[in-house]
């Protein structure tokens, strides 16, 4: 099912959904079990929202009331990096203090074909999926359109984004990894100097 459903609110955070895009076809993808998350409408979009689109969805809203404006999508929300910038300096004009986030799979560069971490300065938090301990066992469970290239792209991202936003964090999904490879993503995590974020998998939670 398509809907328009640009922005919903999850736990006291607004999310915003410009793109159902994405270089992974990750296993425990929630989009693989329903067509929603954490009780939204259906987030398949029946087009990309334009700017206008997103900002008018955005502000139809009082911003100052969420904890933080999460850019996630329903897919890789970083192909709309360009329109999320302008967004993000609008919304700082009217909210000054507004907090942000990204939820990328931190692919970026391999999506634009140069260094992206600059741009992600707009972002107080960037948050990546790292989801495996190497490469051959991200390809296995993320299957990347850039093969077993994407992992070392993601850790690269990683090491170069620290120097533009004040909180970088990595994360996977606990049911998808023993505890053996989700101890070597601690050491990956460690060893970056990032912190590891161990979420549940959710299986399917649309409306
Ligand atoms: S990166 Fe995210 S949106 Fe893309 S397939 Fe994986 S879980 Fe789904």
């Amino acid at each position: 099912m398509k809907s328009m459903t640009v922005t919903y609110e999850v736990d006291g955070s607004l999310y915003v959904n410009m793109t159902n895009r994405c270089t992974n076809n990750c296993d425990f993808c929630i989009r693989k079990n329903g067509d929603g998350a954490y009780g939204s409408d259906p987030l398949w979009l029946e087009h990309e929202p334009s700017l206008a689109e997103t900002e008018a969805s955005l502000f139809s809203r009082d911003l100052s009331k969420y904890r933080e404006i999460v850019f996630c999508g329903y897919g890789e929300p970083s192909y709309r990096l360009a329109d999320i910038t302008l967004i993000i300096k609008k919304m700082r004009l009217r909210y000054p203090g507004i907090k942000t986030r990204i939820n990328t799979n931190g692919q970026s560069d391999l999506i634009y074909g140069t260094d992206t971490a600059p741009y992600f300065d707009i972002f107080d938090t960037v948050s990546i999926s790292l989801n495996a301990p190497n490469a051959d066992d991200y390809a296995k469970l993320c299957h990347p359109i850039y093969g077993k290239d994407a992992f070392g792209a993601i850790l690269k991202f990683a090491s170069e984004v620290k120097k533009y936003s004040p909180s970088v964090v990595f994360s996977v999904v606990d049911t998808f990894m023993t505890e053996e490879e989700i101890a070597e993503c601690r050491k990956i995590a460690d060893a970056a100097g990032i912190h590891l974020r161990i979420r549940a998998y959710i299986p399917s939670d649309s409306k």
